[in-house]
């Protein structure tokens, strides 16, 4: 099933492979799940299932269907209206801290700006 070490040693690669973790949605190509360390009310992560390193390796293909499917997860979560944020952060000063491609969607709170 793993093609490389990169995709072995990844922590997001392990749980999608696993099926056991309780996702808020899947379909082939993409995962939703509950942030382990939540930000926020509303904190998911939504990541396509294929191993991707990050924004840099991302082509539209892949980032376009995760906005579609954030959008509807927005609604979902009930936060559409009120309001939310979508980050993806990118590498060391981004503050990447697992590298498979995963955009975070938080919402439930006011937030603030400039994020730190
Ligand atoms: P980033 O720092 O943008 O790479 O985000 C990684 C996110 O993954 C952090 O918000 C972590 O809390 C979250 N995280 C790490 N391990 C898990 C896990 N096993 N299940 C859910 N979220 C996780
Ligand atoms: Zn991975």
């Amino acid at each position: 099933m793993f093609t490389s070490d990169r995709e072995k040693n990844c922590i997001f690669c392990k749980l999608i492979a696993a099926g056991d973790s309780e996702f808020l949605y899947e379909d082939n190509e993409y995962v939703a799940m509950r942030d382990i360390n939540p930000q926020a009310p509303v904190h998911l992560l939504v990541m396509p299932k294929k191993h991707i390193s990050g924004l840099n390796d991302a082509v539209g293909a892949v980032t376009g269907p995760a906005m579609d499917l954030i959008r509807q997860l927005a609604v979902d979560m009930g936060i559409s209206e009120s309001g939310y944020r979508v980050i993806v952060n990118c590498n060391e000063d981004g503050g990447q801290t697992v590298g498979h491609l995963h955009f975070h969607l938080l919402g439930g709170r006011r937030m603030k700006w400039p994020p730190g």
